[in-house]
């Protein structure tokens, strides 16, 4: 098959690694709009922390050229010509497929006046954040503004804080991370933020970033105007499907998806950040972006192209921060539990969130040890009624308990 591949990122990178093993008579083209190979944006911070590569270009910076993959990079699609199998680029060149794979990710959502200023700044593409720290390195920025307490301001704040910026993250809701986790938990996180020299102003919302010709400040609600040499909108993401709204592949936040990755045109899939797939837990469609999801999402949706027919079994949520000072964990949802286990000490806390004697979400921070169990008891749907408080207490047996919970799996 001739596929192409729009995005190298984890999903693309994995769809187009996928194709080449199990079609090695076949062709792939993998196109990005970066100039860089293909990397992973979780292991940024990392990478800038430690000038660690490995993690950062996760399948080698040479991983096209091993797999035989064409990789065209700082080529951006316009358009998905279905009619004549043409993806259609800005150049106006146009590249034919039998197969497509669409990864195209996320963007950057920032519904904020100002948001398209010159010099607002973002963390979601190695481009922004090799500028951003740039800026830092060249001794041209002191101060940070974040707005947005969500997972990626957060991670951006502590890399800010160890290159030594006065950094301050602004939050509409009263807590970080608001979506993922629950406020005793983020509470912990704050403590850590605030030990590595984050400022914080919570329950403060952000109207508009301002500044001729480019930005230099955000304008608060009550009309207060902070300034800084960086202002970074770490608002949300959105899926990159703007390209895709002129063909008939449906679109709605995300690229509509079925349980094969299939999208509503046959000989396309889609996989990744880009995707509206169904949640796990609810079934309800979510793009839950994280990197194990793009991964999986990547594979299967390369095998049923290639006409296997894999069932994707749906998108599960999990998030860690790993630079606090206390590790955090979180994980499935904390939305409509029938009870909430929790289990406190001086320096650890874990919430287990129930529904129908299942597990639908856990939160840890301090000691997350059992977070591997947790996941494994949540994902196969495992009745842990009997477990009762043990569950949450740190002399849970988490060998013995993990395999009679397996053999209790309800289906
Ligand atoms: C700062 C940060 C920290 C994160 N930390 C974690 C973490 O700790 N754990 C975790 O699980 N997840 C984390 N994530 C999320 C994770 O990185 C994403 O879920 C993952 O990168 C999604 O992979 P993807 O391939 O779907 O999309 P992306 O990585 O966004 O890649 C999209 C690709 O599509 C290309 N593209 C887009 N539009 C076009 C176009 N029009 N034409 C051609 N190419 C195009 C881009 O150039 C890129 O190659 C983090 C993300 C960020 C930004």
């Amino acid at each position: 098959m001739r596929a192409v591949v729009i995005g190298t990122g984890p999903a693309g990178i994995t769809a187009a690694e996928t194709l080449r093993r199990e079609d090695p008579t076949g062709s792939v083209v993998a196109l990005s709009t970066d100039p860089h190979a293909p990397y992973s944006p979780a292991s940024m911070a990392d990478h800038f922390l430690t000038g660690r590569d490995e993690t950062l270009y996760w399948k080698g910076e040479d991983v096209a050229q091993r797999l035989g993959i064409e990789e065209r990079r700082e080529t951006v699609v316009v358009g998905v010509d279905v009619d004549n199998d043409e993806v259609v680029l800005r150049d106006g060149n146009r590249i034919p497929y039998e197969g497509l794979v669409i990864a195209s990710g996320s963007r950057l959502h920032a519904p904020l006046e100002g948001a398209d200023l010159p010099g607002v700044l973002d963390f979601k593409s190695l481009r922004m954040a090799e500028e951003l720290v740039g800026r830092v390195h060249r001794g041209e920025a002191h101060t940070a503004l974040i707005v947005g307490n969500g997972f990626i301001g957060v991670e951006l704040s502590l890399l800010l804080a160890d290159l030594g910026v006065d950094v301050t993250i602004i939050g509409r809701r009263p807590w970080v991370m608001p979506r993922v986790l629950e406020p005793a938990i983020s509470a912990l996180a704050e403590e850590g933020l605030i030990n590595r020299g984050v400022k914080l102003r919570l329950g403060v919302e952000a109207s508009a970033f301002v500044g001729a010709p480019s930005v230099n400040a955000v304008r608060l609600a009550d009309g207060q105007l902070l300034d800084a040499d960086l202002i970074i909108a770490a608002t949300g993401v959105k899926p990159h499907v703007e390209y895709l709204i002129d063909s008939p592949i449906t679109t709605d936040w995300g690229v509509w998806v079925d349980d094969r990755l299939s999208t509503s045109v046959p000989g396309i899939v889609a996989a990744g950040d880009v995707a509206e797939t169904a949640d796990w837990l609810s079934g309800k469609r979510f793009v839950h972006a994280i990197f194990p999801n793009a991964v999986t999402q990547g594979r299967i949706a390369a095998s049923n192209l290639l006409g296997a027919d894999l069932t994707y079994e749906g998108a599960e949520s999990m998030n860690s921060l790993k630079h606090l000072g206390i590790p955090i964990v979180a994980m499935g949802t904390t939305e409509d539990p029938d009870d909430v286990l929790h289990w406190v000490s001086e320096s650890a806390r874990r919430s287990v969130y129930l529904r129908n004697g299942k597990i639908i979400g856990a939160q840890l921070a301090g000691d997350i040890r059992a977070a591997g169990v947790y996941r494994s008891l949540m994902l196969r749907r495992a009745d842990v009624t009997s477990f009762g408080r043990g569950l949450v207490e740190p002399a849970f047996d988490f060998a013995s308990v993990y395999w009679d919970a397996l053999a209790s799996v309800s289906a």
